[in-house]
């Protein structure tokens, strides 16, 4: 069956609906180690011109919907660097092959995202490496299930909010100085902005953060000729999900709840990046497109 995003297919079946076993990663997760594998589109994503001789910064790019994302950015003719830890070495280094493989550029940045230095340091980087920055998709996210709140410690809290939300602020800050007119910030944030699960009450506090510093800054750059808009996924398969993201009985029924009644795949969340860094969004600003396989949202 042919799974790439131009052909004409029912979403419903257009991937399997996924039964995962229960299983358990250290954080940060890694796509090498996840059963069942996921899309990220290296066997199916075409490209079509949409971004040629664009040069993006990806956070999170190593797994899941930010490799997905670096696979879909590099098939539209964009250059990447790529932002990940270092014990995701592995997952990258794939992501760097096929975007390769492609005949774009990948630029290897690993790091902490709650350093404060490496995210101020990350946009001088990427844009010396890629010869110039006019694309950033804010994507890392770290997200552990904790059921009560007398559980939820200040550390948690804090490196939540460090590394969703905080570093999108420092390294959006730090990027402005090479994005010229043009250029383009895209956020990840959730369906849990909306609709948060009672276990993830500092996750998804952050991601209504991510909302509303969209929406803010957005406004304020529009007149500058930067783009800020975000994308809202729902239940996509990835390594988060495994890394605690989730209480493990919820693992055998991820994403069945939702109207196209399977989870996601990350491949499917590649094309509202592409259509955000894209010139032919130039009117869409301060928006949060809803990936999320039917589910309403305000
Ligand atoms: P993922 O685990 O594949 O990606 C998350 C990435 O965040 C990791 O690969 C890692 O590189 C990065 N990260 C985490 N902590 C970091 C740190 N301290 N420093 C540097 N990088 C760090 O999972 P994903 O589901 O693809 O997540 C991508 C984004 O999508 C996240 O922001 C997540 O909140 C969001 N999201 C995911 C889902 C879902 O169902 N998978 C739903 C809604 C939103
Ligand atoms: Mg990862």
């Amino acid at each position: 069956m042919t799974t790439d995003q131009l052909t004409f297919q029912n979403p419903v079946d257009r991937f399997p609906s996924i039964s995962p076993p229960k299983q358990d990663q250290p954080e940060p997760g890694l796509d090498a180690d996840l059963a069942p594998q996921t899309d990220r589109g290296e066997h199916s994503y075409r490209g079509t011109g949409r971004l040629a001789g664009r040069r993006a910064l990806i956070t999170g790019a190593d797994s899941g919907i930010g490799a997905a994302v670096a696979i879909a950015f590099a098939r539209e003719g964009a250059d990447v660097a790529l932002s990940y830890l270092p014990a995701e070495e592995e997952d990258a280094r794939y992501i760097g092959r096929v975007v390769e493989e492609t005949g774009r550029k990948a630029v290897l940045l690993p790091g902490d995202l709650a350093d404060s230095q490496y995210c101020a340091s990350l946009p001088d980087r990427a844009a010396e490496a890629l010869g110039g920055l006019d694309a950033l998709v804010n994507n890392a996210g770290r997200q552990i299930a904790i059921e009560h709140i007398e559980d939820l410690d200040d550390d948690q809290w804090s490196s939540t909010f460090d590394v969703n939300i905080r570093a999108i602020y420092r390294i959006s800050k730090a990027a402005l100085r090479h994005l010229e007119p043009g250029s383009t910030i895209v956020n990840s944030t959730s369906i849990q902005a909306y609709d948060p699960s009672p276990h993830l009450v500092d996750y998804a506090s952050t991601k209504a953060a991510i909302n509303n510093f969209t929406k803010g800054l957005g406004q304020q750059l529009a007149p500058r000729g930067i783009r800020v808009n975000a994308v809202a996924p729902g239940p996509i398969w990835t390594p988060l999900q495994v890394s605690d993201g989730q209480p493990k009985d919820a693992l055998p029924d991820f994403g069945k709840s939702t109207p196209l009644g399977r989870a996601g795949q990350p491949t499917e969340l590649a094309p509202a990046y592409v259509f955000l860094t894209s010139a032919e969004s130039s009117y869409v600003i301060g928006e949060t497109l809803n990936v999320n396989g039917g589910t309403p949202s305000p």
